[in-house]
């Protein structure tokens, strides 16, 4: 399915770089003609995916400067997980055939603070359906203290490490790639005061 010669490490660097232009303010905002647009509209062949959170300050194809068509991309508050998300991850994986699974944590993450502030200080457990982001977060929290983290990029960090383990822990099917050396896995954390993505951890580049 995929034009290019599979490649994750190259996927992975292409995206780096495109975040460098990014934070350097000279994007080249690919991908984004009219051209591009009918070229895609009888399918995607997308060679990333990515799971972040819905935080408005993190646009993910603003931040590694790339286009349509490019990323495949599965966003929930704090990028915490569930069904629907892992099965949404499963099908770019095992059938849109991406190359490199990135879940991408960030600073200065709500979610994040208001569990900490939930764990660390006693406050009140959000109502309603916010409770699931925070009992999904706080033992990401949890971990990053026992290894004496104790400020907010620590648990931003931990948490999205976590997030990348949980998914690879709960899908076979993301295992499966990443055992057979078709699916390479990244986690990361983007920084909103310069704008560049740290890399937390990689398997399979
Ligand atoms: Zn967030």
């Amino acid at each position: 399915m995929n034009a290019q010669p599979h490649d994750p490490a190259s996927v992975w660097k292409g995206l780096l770089e495109g975040n460098r232009r990014f934070a350097a303010g000279t994007p080249e905002h690919p991908n984004q003609s009219i051209t591009r647009r009918k070229e895609l509209q009888g399918g995607q062949n997308p060679r990333a995916a990515i799971l972040t959170c819905g935080d408005s300050r993190v646009p993910v194809e603003l931040l590694f400067d790339v286009g349509l068509g490019d990323i495949f991309t599965v966003r929930t508050a704090g990028q915490v997980v569930d069904s629907a998300v892992l099965a949404s991850l499963e099908y770019a994986v095992a059938v849109l055939g991406v190359e490199v699974l990135i879940v991408l944590g960030h600073e200065s993450c709500g979610a994040v603070k208001a569990t900490s502030e939930v764990v660390l200080q006693g406050r009140d457990v959000l109502t309603g359906h916010q409770r699931t982001i925070i009992e999904q977060i706080a033992p990401s929290i949890l971990e990053a203290q026992s290894k004496g983290g104790h400020t907010a990029e620590h648990f931003e960090r931990a948490h999205a490490q976590a997030i990348l383990e949980k998914v690879m822990q709960l899908s076979l099917v993301v295992h499966q790639h990443v055992d057979a050396g078709e699916v390479a896995v990244v986690a990361a954390r983007y920084r909103l005061k310069d704008g560049r993505v740290e890399t937390i951890s990689t398997e399979g580049l």
